[in-house]
């Protein structure tokens, strides 16, 4: 089999690891000219573990990375309202690790790179993608050059092709336009990465601050001390005006107050924040996974920990397929699982959560916010507690259930949603 991976974004790169487990030969094509540094993704949770884990780079993010302690929601004069004491779940060999999404993309291409079965072609931007009925076959046609240089066309023919070319992606384009339903938070979400020592201030390893105006998460994501500080600004404020304001934002909602010289700040960047999913993640022999096939705010870290759960199940529908242990139709089951389990799971908790830190009264969250009152009571109570650290796999399925079993004479279990 031979799948080609449209974005080697983290969820294409792990795609195609785990396929080159399977034996599957992957081309991926990108239209950057290398992996992305924009400051985006860092927390893991354990699902996604899990799916790094069997691509084989665990221990490496690891290695790089870190496991986060508490996390608390607090006010905006720091006082802590309620946590979640050592939230990754450090005894769990599947523990939420921490790497910003630029690291991490580093360490992926180093693993694809040593893989025979799998080739990278940098500087090609897929057009249009499709299948060919009469052949059997996926087909892709993409730009290939130089940015900036002389471009042509290049056909290529596979047996799958896999969208994962993130929040604007050309191949859910071409299979439903300007289709995606959902909707578009009224706010923009400004990511800074900073030195200020957070922890100096008797701030967590993630905190979630509580405000209508200056709400905000700061995380500490790497082991040198850098901090994450994503917070709410109008829509209305230019780039130019973000940074402008972004001082003072700090100024006025960072415990310390800072002045621009009390800090050293890497990166600002700014972003709209939707919910959205694609009417399907299948037509034909495209696929779609990840940021490509659905998009939820960055609170709570459900983004890109969704896609690697996509991934993880795509590849195990392609290898039961190889394997001549699944039916064309565990694609379709493929579809309809993920799809419901962003619709289910995904969407409304991450809904929640910027809801819970935009337009909650801080002084009564504990009592009128159901899962802060969870978290409490896990403070007291080791049932509800594991109940919170069961919840962190709401959004796994395992596809290999589906896969034919010698006894059921050739016939695939369907899926019962
Ligand atoms: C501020 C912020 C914080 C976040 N924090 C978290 C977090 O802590 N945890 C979490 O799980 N998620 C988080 N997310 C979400 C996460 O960053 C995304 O879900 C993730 O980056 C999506 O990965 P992807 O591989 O699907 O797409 P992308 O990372 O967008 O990669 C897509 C790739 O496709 C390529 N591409 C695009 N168009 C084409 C084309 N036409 N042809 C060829 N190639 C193309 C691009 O060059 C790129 O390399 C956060 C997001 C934001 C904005």
């Amino acid at each position: 089999m031979h799948v080609i991976v449209v974005g080697a974004g983290p969820s294409g790169l792990v795609l195609a690891l785990l396929l080159a487990k399977a034996n599957i030969r992957t081309t991926l094509l990108d239209s950057a000219s290398t992996v992305d540094d924009r400051p985006r993704a860092a927390h893991y949770a354990p699902s996604a573990i899990q799916v790094l884990a069997r691509a084989g780079v665990l221990e490496d993010i690891r290695r790089d990375g870190l496991i986060p302690g508490d996390m608390t929601w607090r006010k905006v004069n720091g006082d802590k309202i309620t946590g979640i004491k050592d939230v990754a779940q450090p005894w769990n060999p599947d523990a939420m690790t921490v790497l910003p999404l630029n690291m991490l993309g580093v360490v992926l291409l180093a693993h694809c790179e040593k893989e025979k079965n799998i080739e990278v072609r940098w500087n090609t931007r897929v057009v249009t993608v499709g299948t060919d009925e009469g052949k059997g076959k996926g087909w892709v046609i993409a730009e290939v050059g130089v940015e900036g240089g002389l471009k042509q066309e290049e056909r290529f023919e596979c047996d799958y092709v896999c969208g994962c070319d993130g929040a604007n992606s050309q191949v859910r384009r071409t299979l439903f336009g300007n289709d995606f339903p959902g909707k578009t938070w009224d706010a923009q979400i400004i990511a800074t990465n900073v030195y200020y020592p957070l922890d100096k201030f008797g701030y967590d390893d993630i905190n979630f601050i509580i405000h209508p105006e200056d709400y905000y998460m700061a995380a500490k994501i790497t082991k040198d001390g850098l901090w994450r500080v994503s917070y709410g600004e109008d829509t209305k404020l230019t780039l130019e005006q973000v940074l402008v304001h972004q001082p003072k934002k700090y100024e006025r909602m960072l415990p310390g107050n800072p002045k621009p010289g009390d800090y050293k700040l890497l990166n600002v960047g700014p972003y709209r924040i939707h919910q959205r999913c694609a009417p399907s993640f299948r037509v034909g022999r495209v696929l779609l996974a990840a940021d490509a096939a659905h998009l939820c705010n960055p609170f709570g870290g459900l983004g890109l920990t969704g896609g690697l759960v996509d991934v993880g199940g795509l590849a195990e529908c392609l290898e039961g397929l190889e394997k001549g242990m699944a039916g064309d139709e565990i694609l379709t089951t493929y579809d309809e699982v993920r799809r419901k389990m962003w619709h289910d799971v995904i969407n409304p908790v991450s809904s929640s959560n910027f809801l819970r830190v935009s337009a909650t009264d801080p002084d009564t969250a504990v009592g009128k916010d159901d899962f802060l009152t969870m978290v409490d009571e896990a403070s007291r109570n080791q049932k509800v507690r594991d109940e919170l650290d069961q919840a962190m796999y709401a959004i796994c399925h395992d596809f290999k259930q589906y896969w034919k079993k010698p006894s059921q004479g050739g016939t695939q279990v369907s899926a019962k949603l």
